[in-house]
């Protein structure tokens, strides 16, 4: 999932000056499992803008706000809200806000200003109720084969490919003492396997940056 955490109030309001009321969006997927953009989310958020003074001509929690074609049909049955919005106001991933803006300029909302409600941080698995830990970094060419399973690229602080920094202190990774360090649980899983041969082999650098962006894909 796309973990992200909300923007400071005070941020929100200085963005949203002279844009009230205002329509919030939130997204009952990723940004409702941070505790960013679910209905309750986007309930505190109206009240709190009203309090300090910004009123809120509508809301909707989109079903995914990154399904562009859902979000523009979900959209367009709020259109009678968003023409008495001076601003939008996305409580969801930054993917989310911008299928948002898409599906406004696609229903001639043009004139709508779409804002940002929180900050995107990474993907990454659900832990706990709310806790999420990073173990991929969408790098474009997946090495897991090489390293039991375990990625270096996501996990090893500085991305070592080919073994570790010696650093490590107790198992713990000396950059972020509060992460294990990716090469003991490296280590540990090629030992479980018997393939320790595995880090005999030199990975040599990439050709190209696999995180080239911006990408695209379309599958048949
Ligand atoms: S190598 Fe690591 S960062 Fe790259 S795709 Fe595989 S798990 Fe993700
Ligand atoms: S201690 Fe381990 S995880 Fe941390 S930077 Fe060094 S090798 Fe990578």
């Amino acid at each position: 999932m796309i973990v992200s955490v909300p923007k400071p109030l005070e941020h929100i309001l200085t963005r949203l000056d002279g844009e009230s009321p205002v329509f919030l969006v939130g997204c009952n997927l990723c940004a409702a499992a941070c505790r960013v953009g679910g209905e309750r989310e986007v309930r505190a958020m109206a009240e709190a803008l009203t309090q300090h003074g910004v009123s809120v001509a509508g809301s909707r929690v989109l079903d995914g706000a990154c399904n562009a074609r859902k979000t523009r049909r979900e959209l367009e049955s709020c259109r009678a809200a968003l023409e008495g919005a001076r601003g939008v106001l996305v409580l969801a991933c930054g993917g989310g806000a911008q299928s948002v803006l898409a599906a406004l300029l696609d229903l001639r909302l043009e004139r709508l200003p779409v804002h940002p409600g929180a900050d995107t941080l990474m993907q990454a698995e659900q832990s706990g109720p709310a806790e999420f830990e990073q173990l991929c970094s969408l790098c474009g060419e997946c090495l897991l084969d090489d390293y039991g399973g375990i990625c270096p690229v996501a996990r090893c602080a500085k991305g070592l490919l080919n073994g570790p920094c010696g650093g490590s202190a107790g198992g713990r990774c000396e950059v972020f003492p509060e992460h294990p360090c990716a090469w003991v649980l490296i280590g540990e899983r090629l030992r479980r396997l018997d393939r320790l041969d595995l880090l005999e082999r030199v990975i040599p650098p990439r050709s190209g940056d696999p995180r080239a962006h911006p990408r695209r894909l379309r599958r048949s």
